[in-house]
């Protein structure tokens, strides 16, 4: 596959990534118990989510990480509220304090599936924590516990973001221009 050619306009650089992601680690040190468990939200959030519990290390945290990849329907980029499962947890969450990470809170529908589903299978407590907040786009009325930043309504790429699969690698957070509708 051939890369695409769009320009990305960096949003957030490295080092306030950085930055942000030990202020997160250390508020969810102050907030949360000492039993937690990291859930991931694959694709996109697998860089910060690595960042984040070596941040959380750095705290004093010692968390279990699990991962559950989900997917979204719909036409373009606009999801149509039809979440599934593409992969499921592998650990019990039963009694489990947890922490749902996420790259982007959008409309709101893919945390608001997953938040409920931790809980219905048992989760005692679940906080969701996110690297970017696109407030302007919410269908689901969801709040997130830690947010990195406030996002606008542009389409994101890079640190775990892609666009077609691309772009993942960028070690910032940009603004593809022009993106192609998909
Ligand atoms: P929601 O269910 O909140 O509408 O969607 C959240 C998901 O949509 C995110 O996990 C992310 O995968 C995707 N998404 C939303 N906005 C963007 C964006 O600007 N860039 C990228 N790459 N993905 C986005
Ligand atoms: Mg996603």
């Amino acid at each position: 596959m051939t890369p695409p050619s769009g320009e990305v306009r960096t949003l957030f650089s490295e080092a306030e990534i950085s930055t942000r992601v030990d202020q997160i680690a250390r508020d969810v040190a102050d907030r949360i118990g000492a039993d937690l468990l990291v859930v991931a939200i694959l694709k996109g959030s697998f860089v910060f989510t690595a960042d984040l519990i070596r941040a959380l290390h750095r705290a004093g945290v010692r968390p279990q990480i699990d991962f559950m990849q989900l997917a979204s329907y719909g036409m373009g980029t606009e999801s149509s509220g039809q979440i599934e499962v593409i992969r499921d947890l592998t650990d019990p969450v039963e009694g489990r304090d947890v922490l749902l990470v996420d790259d982007i809170l959008d409309s709101g529908r893919t945390l608001s599936f997953a938040r409920d589903r931790l809980l219905r299978t048992g989760a005692r407590r679940v906080q969701l924590c996110v690297l970017l907040d696109k407030q302007a786009r919410r269908v689901q009325q969801v709040d997130a516990d830690f947010v990195g930043f406030e996002c606008p309504d542009e389409f994101i790429v890079g640190y775990g973001l892609d666009h077609a699969n691309f772009y993942r690698e960028l070690p910032f957070i940009g603004v593809l221009e022009d993106p192609p509708r998909v």
